[in-house]
């Protein structure tokens, strides 16, 4: 017998797997939507000059800062892509008066430990964090979940959104995006990658722009989402669902 679990494996690939590897086996499969999160997209053009270098980084963090603002003082997750930048914006978010650390790979296990027990007591209001984080932490009340840049791939962005409001109550999950900014570090990406992976990696990020463009064209991103892993939106539950579905058209976060 063989117990496999996956917790954002796409329709085609299950398929494979079951396939290839498993004899009539038993699948069982809970739903990706989270009703209580809301969804959304916001632009950001950076001030003129300073694309490209850390101040913009640093600039972003005024863009973040307004996202997570309407919480005041609750538990927030921004994720970033490299520790240089998580680094950053931490120390221009903790400038601006907010309590903020950066969890990275570079952080020791002591000072994991020290994280996760600040955030319990509530000593932290902003983790600013690469994927690095996941460490066994499970924080019921993230009340907003910030990707700084498109994911790599929609099962990375759900793994990520899966840490905002674990406690069902209302809860956001905001990619910040700049085409500029993502397409250069796509780039950069392809260029460091093989040749095998390329083609994946290149639809990964196709996948990812038409979610987020569909958000910026007034359509659904929860649908766009809940269909991309194989389901279908459940009716009448729409109250907190994204921006396209409610009165609010997105805002561009820079202000
Ligand atoms: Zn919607």
């Amino acid at each position: 017998m063989v117990l496999t679990k996956d917790a954002t494996l796409l329709p085609k690939d299950e398929k494979l797997i079951i396939e290839e590897f498993l004899h009539n086996p038993c699948v069982v499969r809970m739903s990706v939507d989270r009703p209580n999160v809301r969804l959304e997209i916001s632009h950001y053009s950076p001030p003129s000059g300073l694309e490209g270098s850390m101040d913009w980084v640093e600039s972003w963090s005024e863009a973040i800062k307004r996202i997570i603002g309407t919480f005041n003082g609750q538990l927030a997750i921004v994720y970033f892509s490299y520790a240089r930048e998580a680094n950053a914006a931490c120390s221009a978010i903790s400038s601006l008066g907010v309590k903020a650390v950066a969890f990275t790979g570079e952080c020791s296990s002591l000072d994991k430990n020290h994280i996760h027990a600040a955030m319990r007591n509530g000593e932290i209001e902003i983790l600013c964090a690469t994927t690095a984080y996941g460490c066994g932490l499970n924080l019921p009340d993230v009340r907003c979940v910030v990707r700084f840049g498109l994911p790599k791939n929609m099962s990375s962005w759900m793994q990520e959104q899966g840490r905002a409001g674990r406690d069902g109550k209302p809860a956001r999950a905001v990619i910040l995006l700049n085409e500029k900014y993502d397409i250069n570090r796509c780039v950069f990406w392809l260029d460091g990658s093989s040749d095998g992976d390329k083609k994946s990696m290149l639809t990964n990020f196709v996948d990812v722009l038409k979610y987020a463009y569909s958000g910026f064209s007034g359509l659904c991103l929860r649908k766009f989402q809940v269909e991309y892993f194989g389901e279908s939106l459940p009716q009448g539950d729409a109250q907190n669902c994204c921006q396209s579905c409610d009165d609010q058209s997105f805002q561009d976060a820079s202000g």
